[in-house]
């Protein structure tokens, strides 16, 4: 894949489609799901989409730019979005354990939530038992990111979990992430975080740019191990997905094509076969399944139904080849 040039942040950002705009006191909106734990049991989970500013990083695959603003996060803004979401749940009857707070970028970089709102955000929250914020590892790491990391889980009442993309341990696909940290950085997160007693997820990409598609799913299990020893409790899987203008760009030429949903199933049957021994979670992000391509129409309901038992099941789950579409394949 040495015919895709290093991006940087410049060549990333000069092929993005135009930003929506957004307000700060306008949350993008919430999901509720079962998050997947030990021994087949699971938590009532909601995510709330909250609205601020965008990450420092440009990372080349990134598309969570188009639901940020272009200014610092106002102080208030973020829990005040967390109450109106909140009250909308009351007002469902929706009730839930855990909660994740993802503002598309990093919650531990005052320019993406305030310091001053981390008080009002711990209080906001203080219902749930698990509290999942999203930090890039280099802000994780640092002697100030994680003063602030440790200040905030002493407002906490829920057990506070960081939640930092990894992405993938392919030298291909790592040299044209500009994901702007090193191995080390990632492995010294993980140990601060250890040490404080806070919660790993690690997201995992399959089939970056960079990674041959016939290796993708070795690479994303080979990730998921790497993250399992570095003291991950669980890593979500996410696949690479088109639309933030660069990903497109490479699409268009042929040098990226996204993962097909049966590369996902495999992917995942794979992870659980190798790593569930770990007594890890790792887990599939379902949120976009429907974008996926591949599979056919008798086969991709099935596939989105096994993906979701083997989740939370947390067991490979035998499934016979679609004689359609699979033949050659499973046969
Ligand atoms: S650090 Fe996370 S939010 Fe920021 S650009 Fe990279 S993937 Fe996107």
């Amino acid at each position: 894949m040495d015919l895709i040039p290093i991006p940087d942040r410049q060549a990333i950002r000069s092929v993005r489609s135009a930003k929506p705009i957004r307000s700060p006191y306008q949350a993008q909106g919430y999901l509720l799901e079962r998050e997947p734990l030990e021994g087949g049991r699971t938590a009532a989970c909601a995510t709330y989409f909250l609205t601020g500013s965008e990450c420092r990083f440009t990372c080349s695959f990134c598309d969570l730019w188009k639901y940020t603003i272009n200014t610092q996060t106002p102080i208030g803004s973020l829990a005040r979005q967390i109450e109106s979401l909140h009250h909308i749940l009351q007002s469902q009857g929706e009730r839930f354990d855990w909660l994740k707070l993802y503002n598309a970028s990093n919650f531990f970089d005052p320019y993406n939530v305030p310091i001053e709102d981390h008080a009002g955000i711990a209080s906001a929250c203080e219902s749930a038992s698990r509290l999942v914020v999203e930090n890039h590892a280099k802000l994780t790491s640092s002697t100030q990111g994680l003063r602030w990391i440790r200040s905030f889980q002493q407002m906490l009442r829920p057990k506070l979990e960081i939640a930092m993309g990894l992405e993938s341990i392919d030298p291909d696909a790592e040299r044209l992430m500009n994901k702007l940290m090193r191995r080390s950085d990632f492995e010294a997160a993980c140990d601060r975080l250890r040490e404080c007693g806070i919660a790993v997820r690690v997201f995992v990409i399959l089939q970056p740019p960079g990674t041959e598609p016939g290796k993708a799913l070795d690479w994303c299990v080979k990730t998921c191990k790497y993250a399992f020893e570095r003291g991950a409790e669980r890593c979500s899987i996410i696949p690479a997905r088109q639309g933030n203008g660069w990903i497109d760009r490479l699409e268009e030429q042929r040098l990226w094509a996204p993962p097909t949903l049966p590369l996902v199933e495999s992917t995942l049957r794979a992870a659980l076969e190798n790593l569930s021994a770990t007594g890890r979670i790792v887990s599939v992000d379902m949120w976009d399944w429907e974008s996926l391509k591949g599979g056919c129409d008798r086969c991709r309901k099935i596939l989105y139904d096994t993906m979701v038992e083997m989740n939370f099941e947390q067991r490979a789950i035998p499934r016979e080849a679609c004689p359609f579409c699979e033949p050659a394949e499973n046969s």
